[in-house]
């Protein structure tokens, strides 16, 4: 089976890859693609500095082999603060500081930057070798297996964007998609695939079931009108009957931790993710380290929501998230989104490619 003809029913959910495909080409996507361009969600707080608490010894950290740095020009807008309540699954401190800086994700798109080479590859490593222990056994249980397809989806999807937004010529400064780059890293790989909509269906099931909580949020950025867009935009997002009706449960998390050492596996789980949330600051290259921080601190958001509040409607327990982390929850998925679409639109056309050679 290759990436083009994956159907049937996806691992984990009650929904299919046909219907995921068509609701987020028809549905989700477009919507999300404006959402993300709205006042309140494109600009994300975020310490962009390398403090990197591995690896102290090479100075990976300040690699400058990176074609692109991050552009810090804001508009005008400013950035109003929500409460900042601490989120176990994540490293990050969001207190504001003078090492917080505020960045327009429209201007900084993830694309191909020339991060590549020891330093990429030892955090990769890291990722993969550290976070997925494996029982004594040998075996991975269920919850360590969803961790690193959560890991392994966002890899897909990061390297869908580094392919679809290349680098063709250096000497013409000429960008396009690199269908053998796509191929070679993702789509030759069905499992890859397979985690890359997993951790979409993961990511929009945390949207949905904090779907009350994200609907009376208050999307303020300063400008009404523009705020007023990202409010029914959202509503359109979580209440949307076609999502309702085709895909109701794009993710089943009862599930998990229901062994008898469930609270234990979840402290340890919680504390692997920690850990990759710090690698993030060992990225050497500002971009890739602005898009990895923003994504692995919304899939700490979406693991926040789906397991760590028993019950969203407990009054004991309320939902609670920072600004920060809706905006990197809402941009991930987006991502994801873009990921699960460009897939669906080349797959045919790139194994045929390769077929050919
Ligand atoms: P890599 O992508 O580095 O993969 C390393 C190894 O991991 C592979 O050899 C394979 O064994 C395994 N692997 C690969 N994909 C998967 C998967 N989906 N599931 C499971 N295992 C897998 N570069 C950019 O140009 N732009 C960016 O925005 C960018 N962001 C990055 C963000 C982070 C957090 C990191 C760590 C790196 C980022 N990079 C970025 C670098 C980029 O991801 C690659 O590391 C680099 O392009 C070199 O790619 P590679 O072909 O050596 O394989």
């Amino acid at each position: 089976q290759d990436s083009s003809e994956l159907s049937g029913i996806i691992e984990d959910s009650c929904c299919d890859y046909e219907t995921v495909n068509s609701i987020n080409a028809e549905v989700l996507n477009p919507i999300l693609e404006q959402l993300v361009t709205t006042s309140f969600f494109r600009y994300f707080k975020v310490k962009l500095w390398c403090d990197c608490p591995f690896w102290l010894d090479d100075g990976m950290c300040m690699l400058r082999d990176c074609s692109d740095t991050v552009d810090r020009t804001l508009d005008t807008k400013t950035f109003r603060g929500w409460i900042a309540v601490d989120n176990p699954w994540t490293n990050d401190d969001e207190t504001d500081n003078d090492e917080m800086t505020y960045v327009n994700l429209l201007l900084n798109p993830e694309r191909y930057t020339g991060y590549t080479g020891a330093s990429a590859r030892r955090i990769w490593d890291a990722i993969y070798m550290d976070n997925s222990p494996k029982q004594p056994s040998g075996e991975s249980c269920q919850e360590e297996k969803v961790l690193y397809k959560l890991i392994s989806g966002l890899h897909s999807s990061i390297s869908i964007h580094i392919a679809a937004d290349y680098l063709l010529d250096v000497k013409t400064n000429q960008w396009g998609e690199n269908l053998q780059v796509m191929y070679d890293r993702v789509l030759r790989y069905p499992d890859r695939v397979k985690n890359l909509y997993f951790t979409y269906l993961f990511v929009l099931r945390a949207l949905t079931k904090a779907s009350d909580y994200l609907e009376q949020a208050e999307y303020d950025s300063g400008d009404h009108a523009e705020d007023l867009k990202a409010q029914s935009l959202m509503r359109q997002l979580l209440k949307n009957p076609k999502l309702q009706d085709a895909c109701p449960l794009p993710f089943d998390e009862a599930k998990l931790w229901q062994g008898k050492n469930g609270p234990e596996l979840k402290q340890q789980i919680q504390k692997q993710f920690r850990n990759i949330s710090s690698l993030m600051d060992c990225v050497g290259c500002e971009k890739c380290r602005l898009w990895g921080k923003l994504q692995v601190f919304g899939l700490g958001a979406a693991l926040n929501i789906l397991f760590s509040v028993e019950d969203i409607h407990n009054k004991a327990q309320p939902l609670q998230l920072h600004r920060n982390e809706v905006i990197a929850l809402v941009n991930l998925l987006n991502k994801l989104s873009e990921s699960i679409r460009i897939v669906n639109e080349k797959a045919s056309s790139v194994e045929r490619l390769m077929d050919g050679l």
